[in-house]
Parts: structure tokens; C-alpha cells; sequence
């Protein structure tokens, strides 16, 4: 068990847009609108269906009543001005599984693995769709799980529930090796073998979280899903702040092992370090350790530039062996 963590009341006093705060609104504002998108998405599925259906908003009000009409024109109003409403759809949609925004599709590392696994080869488009992914691991880190996993929303909720309920309740915090999240990959490949890769939709929490959305605003029903994410929010707030991200989701882990030495990241000025400081250490959501200059796993999620008394991390850019700021 480790200590729990608390979060220091000293300020940076550097102003109110601060790159560290900065940072904290884009990354909200940023996973807020990947779970509109998977909303659109979701809906946009069952205006695919009554379109190919019925191809009449009268015909749509008829059968599933006016305000699916409404929706129907609304939507057919806005894909026709993209071009042909059909093919615009299906050049676009999907589950965080595998997404196509655009004609351009991102595919989830561990998906990839796990069609490559199952299947002994990978489909070319698919496999073209971890570029994006890949890329911004190696160029950035783990910041898929601060700017884009839908997940990380609800588990920031816990963290901040936790943080708020701190000052009655006690709430532990745990650790335990971080492989466990390896052999949970490994599991799960295993299981996809034999059961199908549907059953990552209980393993990994993004997934839990896309196919709730899509089942309850695509068939208007609760999905098995559900309780895997009720799981993982306990697990949360009864074994540690950010203890799913941080030990049992293989995809945190996968993308923390490519990007363990990025293009960009956390930078800190040592001479501006303070000795007894270790405030960022323990204001990390990912036990990154900044005043150790160890940034593996880090998200970027600009919490420790927030709380630093002295000032002094920033992000930065290695350029020739060396850190720049950026
Ligand atoms: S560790 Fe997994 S669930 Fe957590 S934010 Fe990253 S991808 Fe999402
Ligand atoms: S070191 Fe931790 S707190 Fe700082 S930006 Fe990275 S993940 Fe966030
Ligand atoms: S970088 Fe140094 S001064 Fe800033 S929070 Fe970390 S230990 Fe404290």
C-alpha cells in the first residue's frame, strides 16, 4: 500500500492561463468531444438505417414516429450538403474499436493485435489505421488517454469525487505491479481466440463506455457493458486514484511503453527545482515522477505544471539529445 496522495496548496501564481491549466481545458474539451462524436455516431447508425429503409421522412414518421422524422430531416438536411448522405456514412463511423472520421480511420493498437492474433493477418486498412495512433505515442506519449479516450472522463470524475469525499471518507490507495496490465493484454488475446473480440468490450473501459453509448442511443437498451463499468469506477474509487489507467488497462500500458521516450513531454528545470519539494510526484494521476525527470506514462495532462511551487517544469521538445521549450 502506498501512502495517500495529497495534493499540495501551493500555486505556480503564474497567471490565470497557465500552460499546465491550459492543457487541463483543451484535455476536457478535447474527450468531451469524442463522446459527442460517439453520440453522433451512435444516432447517425439508425438514420443510416431508416434512410436506406425508407428514403422518405414521411414513410420514417409513419413507422417510428415524429420526432425520429424531425431527427431523420435534420440529419439528412446536414449529410446532404457533404455530398451523397449514404456514402458520406459510411465513409464515416464506427466504435473506438476502429473509427472513420472523414474517410480516414484510426484503429486501436490493441484491436490491431487482436485481429492479428485471431485472424493470422490484418485487413490493409486496418492496418493503416494504427499511423495515428503510433505516431502520437512515439511523438507524444500516453496522450491518448488525456485527449482522446473516452474512458478517462469518467475515471477523472472518480478522481475528483475521491479528492472531494477525501475530507470525510478514508479511501485507500493501493499498487501493485504494473506487468498485471501485460497479463491482461495477454488474457484478453488469449479469450479474443476462443470467445471472439467482443470480449474486449468487457475488458477494456473505452470500449465498455462506446458500446454502452452506441446500444442505449442506437437500440434504446442497456448493454452488458454497464456493469463493466460500474466495476471499473469501484475499483477506482475503492483501490486507488487512477488505479484501472494505471495498472489494468492494457492499452494505457501498450501506448506507455511506445512512447516511453517521446518527441515531446514534461520538462524541468532543475536549478528551479526546490530539494524538499514533491509536489508533482504526488499530484501525478499516472505516478510519473517529474522531480526524478522520469516521464514514462505521462499523458500530458499538465497537472504537475499546475501545482509546482518553483515554477519550473514546462513541455518541451528533445532536439538533439537536448530539451527545448516549446
Ligand atoms: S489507461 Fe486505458 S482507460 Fe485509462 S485513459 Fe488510457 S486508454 Fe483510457
Ligand atoms: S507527469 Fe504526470 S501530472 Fe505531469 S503532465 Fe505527465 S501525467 Fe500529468
Ligand atoms: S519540479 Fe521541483 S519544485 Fe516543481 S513540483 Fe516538482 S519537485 Fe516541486
Amino acid at each position: 500500500m502506498t501512502q495517500e496522495r495529497t495534493r499540495s496548496t501551493s500555486t505556480t501564481g503564474a497567471g490565470l492561463f497557465t500552460t499546465g491549466r491550459l492543457l487541463l481545458i483543451l484535455s476536457v474539451c478535447s474527450r468531451g468531444g469524442v463522446l459527442l462524436l460517439l453520440c453522433a455516431f451512435a444516432l447517425w447508425t439508425e438514420y443510416l438505417n431508416l434512410k436506406v429503409g425508407y428514403n422518405s421522412a414521411r414513410l420514417v414518421e409513419l413507422s417510428s414516429g415524429k420526432p425520429m422524422r424531425i431527427f431523420y430531416e435534420y440529419s439528412d438536411a446536414f449529410f446532404t450538403m457533404l455530398g451523397d448522405p449514404v456514402q458520406v456514412m459510411q465513409s464515416n463511423g464506427g466504435m473506438t474499436w476502429s473509427i472513420r472520421v472523414m474517410g480516414i480511420q484510426f484503429t486501436d493498437p490493441v484491436a490491431g493485435l487482436s485481429v492479428l492474433v485471431k485472424n493470422r493477418h490484418m485487413p490493409s486498412g486496418f492496418a493503416l489505421g494504427l499511423i495515428v495512433p503510433l505516431s502520437l505515442a512515439l511523438i507524444f506519449g500516453r496522450v491518448f488517454c488525456n485527449f482522446i479516450c473516452p474512458a478517462s472522463l469518467f475515471f477523472f470524475s472518480i478522481s475528483r469525487l475521491r479528492r472531494l469525499l477525501r475530507h470525510v471518507f478514508y479511501f485507500p490507495e493501493y499498487a501493485v505491479n504494473r506487468g498485471l496490465a501485460w497479463g491482461v493484454l495477454v488474457g484478453g488475446l488469449v479469450a479474443a481466440m476462443i470467445f471472439g473480440h467482443g470480449i474486449w468490450s468487457l475488458i477494456l473501459p473505452y470500449f465498455a463506455v462506446g458500446q454502452t453509448i452506441f446500444h442505449g442511443l442506437a437500440f434504446g437498451t442497456l448493454y452488458a457493458t454497464v456493469g463493466s463499468i460500474a466495476v471499473f469506477g469501484l475499483v477506482d474509487l475503492c483501490c486507488g486514484n487512477h488505479f484501472t489507467c494505471r495498472f489494468i488497462c492494457p492499452t494505457g500500458r501498450l501506448l506507455g511503453f511506445l512512447g516511453r521516450k517521446p518527441l515531446v513531454s514534461v520538462r524541468r528545470n532543475a536549478a528551479a527545482c526546490l530539494t524538499r519539494c514533491t509536489s508533482c510526484a504526488d499530484i501525478c494521476p499516472l505516478d510519473v515522477n517529474p522531480k526524478l525527470d522520469q516521464y514514462r506514462d505521462c499523458s500530458l495532462c499538465g497537472e504537475c505544471l499546475t501545482i509546482c511551487p518553483g515554477n519550473c517544469l514546462s513541455i518541451g521538445l528533445k532536439k538533439g539529445g537536448q530539451r527545448v521549450d516549446v
